[in-house]
């Protein structure tokens, strides 16, 4: 007998990586093999050298085709075994385990937006809907666009077996919020790359397509983000460390490297309105969501907890910011 593994991996697509995967059959009871693919058609690689190599390196129940069928998360590798340029994971495996002592937890909001055709869904065919106010957490065939999708989705990411914490309906129709975490560096990046492919994949039984773009609706509706919640052993245990990690990520050219890596178009979201600060200032702040990095009000009654860097666009890379934040917190929690 068989089984279905579906090899996933992000691509080398500019400015922005997209997912693929393909489908190998195993023999059952067989461990996941390399695997390679056709570079030139993802950008990851010339024509005349084109084979690149997929590396298993997390795999999961497949919701989708249920049984023993598996989804398998891949690194990609150049040919004579070093990490392919668009391996963004394999600079993450050294950062988290030079700091792994810290015991590094994230949670991560990934909001994103339904589209049908080429409008949000939603979205009347001419001019606009109601202006925000009714649709987050909403209820009602009037403020809710989607919900049949997004409960599929979440059905699918518990099978899965992924650390998927919560969903919310957001503040533009058709827009939405799912949280992964609290997880390790590389569990909570890796469930998120896979949450995210069960996401398109979800939603394309249903002729609907969901974007990351992080300002998908010209005009007055918020922006996609995905906000990243931070904390260590250190910060679970005492204040001090919550206010060392909130004064470390805006010091010196800190705030500057990890605006850059916060994802395609984060300047254009970060505008210091929609619940947003902006993308040049810096700043952090208790309950505040106007601030960049926001202590949540119970962190501070508690005098322990995490924080929240509310920067992040909805197409940023997990792998990329968990880096960088346990980087740059994660030296300053050191001393
Ligand atoms: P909000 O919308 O109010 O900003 P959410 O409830 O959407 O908050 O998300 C909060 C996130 O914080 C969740 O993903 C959760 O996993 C994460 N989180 C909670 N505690 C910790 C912690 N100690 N360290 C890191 N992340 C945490
Ligand atoms: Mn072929
Ligand atoms: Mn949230
Ligand atoms: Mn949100
Ligand atoms: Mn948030």
């Amino acid at each position: 007998m068989t089984y279905k593994a579906e090899y996933i991996w992000i691509d080398g697509t500019e400015p922005t990586a997209k997912l693929r995967s393909k489908t190998k059959i195993l023999a059952d009871g067989a461990e996941l093999p390399i695997w390679g693919f056709d570079g030139s058609s993802t950008n990851q690689a010339e024509g005349h050298a084109s084979d690149r190599v997929l590396k298993p390196v997390a795999d999961f129940a497949d919701p989708i085709r249920g049984g023993a069928n598996r989804l398998v998360l891949c690194e990609v590798f150049n040919i004579d075994g070093t990490p392919h340029e668009s391996n963004t994971r394999a600079a993450l495996r050294e950062t988290a385990e030079r700091y792994a002592a810290q015991e590094a937890l994230f949670g991560i909001e990934q909001e994103y937006t339904f589209f049908e055709g080429s409008r949000p869904l939603g979205f009347p065919e001419n001019g606009f809907p109601a202006p925000q106010g009714g649709y987050y957490c909403g209820v009602g065939a009037d403020e809710i666009f989607g919900r049949p999708v997004v409960e599929k989705h979440l059905d699918n990411c518990l099978a899965a077996g992924l650390g998927i914490s919560g969903i919310n309906a957001e503040v533009m129709p058709g827009q939405w919020e799912f949280q992964v975490g609290p997880l390790s560096p590389l569990e909570v990046a890796d469930h998120l790359w896979v949450a995210r492919w069960l996401l398109y994949r979800t939603a394309e039984d249903f002729g609907i397509s969901a974007t990351l773009d992080p300002k998908p609706a010209k005009g007055d509706w918020n922006g996609a983000g995905a906000h990243t919640n931070f904390s260590t052993k250190k910060m679970r245990e005492s204040y001090d460390a919550i206010i060392e990690a909130a004064e470390a990520l805006g010091r010196d050219d800190k705030p500057l490297e990890h605006i850059k890596n916060y994802g395609v178009g984060v300047e254009a979201r970060l505008t210091g309105a929609h619940e947003t600060a902006p993308w040049n200032e810096y700043s952090y702040g208790v309950s505040n969501r106007g601030a960049s990095v926001r202590i949540p009000w119970q962190v501070e009654v508690d005098q322990k907890g995490y924080i929240e860097d509310r920067r992040p666009n909805a197409n940023v890379d997990p792998y990329v910011v968990t880096r960088l934040i346990v980087d740059t917190c994660g030296s300053a929690l050191e001393k």
